[in-house]
């Protein structure tokens, strides 16, 4: 941290403020400029509350030199970066070369269904499987998800093709029933912020999928990754899901700055999902390529056998044939980019 002082500081003022950080355990070291003065602050100072140097008289401005997060930022592993596998002894290995596809419905419907998906999915190619058993509806009187039943469909079909599960989990009370069954947890946007779930799934030996919160800043995100990893886990995947903007034409927007931008910040593995990131079935195709062509390390798409007769989110989910078509076309761009989208059948 700097502290910038006013050009009509005094000396006094500049003592004062650095008795405060010594008072803080902090070392201060006092540079004094043409015009003014400054004070650099020798120490990690992510554990005070710094803001408070502000209503100090002499003051002018605060400036953070650390970022608020540590576990999760790129310099607590330097030139190393964070691979995540789900499901034990699977292909399924995000932030390596390959980029993994996680396929799969909104929510799961129904054992024959959520088999009959998983078949086709893995025959398009893709890694895992994604599912719903409990949903966070906007509406409360909207389809909540089969719960534990739906989990012990995923297992089956788990079971029947071999892909690895991830499903969302809605509570701290719920981790360790959802972890029973999941090979990944996935914490929702709406959750994100939802610290002692956070805690929770960081206290489980599962991999998280988690998405940013629809109104966080990257600096707020990656805070909130460091709850996760601080609780012990260390295998958490970022997914950057679309934010809320003014902008209508979308369901959500997708920034895919955030991709190349986290992985400057930060050394976890980042999914993108284009279906919640557009909530248009006809944008996934061509926003995938771009999340590969942004340097993602894995993409979350939804699919449906039939989306028009989808219980939840129908209008974003693609079909078994246009996932097939797209991995095809996911893996020359990944190609153009130094990276490989091979089926899980090749990996
Ligand atoms: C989902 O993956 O179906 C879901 C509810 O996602 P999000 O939390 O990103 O809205
Ligand atoms: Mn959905």
């Amino acid at each position: 941290m700097i502290i910038v002082m006013r050009p009509d500081a005094t000396a006094e003022q500049v003592d004062h403020v650095a008795d405060l950080i010594n008072e803080a355990g902090l070392k201060p070291h006092p540079i004094q400029g043409t015009d003014l003065y400054v004070v650099a602050v020798i120490g990690d100072d992510r554990l005070k509350d710094s803001s408070k140097f502000e209503q100090v008289p002499g003051v002018d401005r605060i400036m953070r030199v650390l970022s608020p997060y540590k576990m999760a930022a790129a310099e607590t592993k330097p030139g190393e970066r964070t691979q995540v596998r789900i499901g034990q002894g699977s292909g399924c290995v995000f932030g390596g070369t390959n980029i993994p596809v996680i396929a799969g419905p909104c929510s799961v419907e129904g054992e024959d269904k959520i088999i009959e998906i998983a078949r086709l999915v893995k025959d398009a190619g893709a890694h895992a499987l994604r599912g719903g058993a409990f949903k966070p509806r906007t509406n409360p009187y909207a389809f909540q998800g089969h719960g534990e039943d739906g989990l012990k469909m995923l297992a089956a079909a788990r079971e029947e093709t071999g892909l690895p599960i991830v499903t969302e989990v809605l509570t701290p009370a719920d981790v360790e029933l959802v972890a029973k069954y999941a090979d990944c947890l996935q914490i929702g946007t709406r959750n994100a912020q939802n610290f002692k779930l956070l805690e929770a799934v960081g206290e489980t030996d599962k991999p998280v999928l988690f998405k940013r919160g629809m109104s966080m800043t990257l600096d707020e995100y990656l805070q909130a990754a460091d709850y996760i990893l601080a609780a012990g886990n260390p295998n958490v995947i970022l997914c950057e899901r679309g934010i809320r903007t003014f902008e209508n034409h979308t369901r959500n927007t997708l920034p895919l700055a955030s991709v190349p931008e986290l992985k400057r910040r930060s050394h976890l593995p980042i999914v993108v999902d284009p279906s919640h990131g557009t909530g248009h079935a006809y944008l996934v195709p061509d926003m995938s390529r771009a999340a590969v062509a942004a340097g993602c390390d894995g993409l979350a798409i939804e699919t449906h056998q039939d989306p028009s007769h989808a219980m939840t989110d129908g209008a974003q989910s693609i079909t078994p044939t246009v996932l097939k078509e797209l991995m095809d076309s996911l893996a020359r761009v990944a190609e153009a980019v130094d990276r490989t989208c091979l089926p899980l059948s090749t990996v």
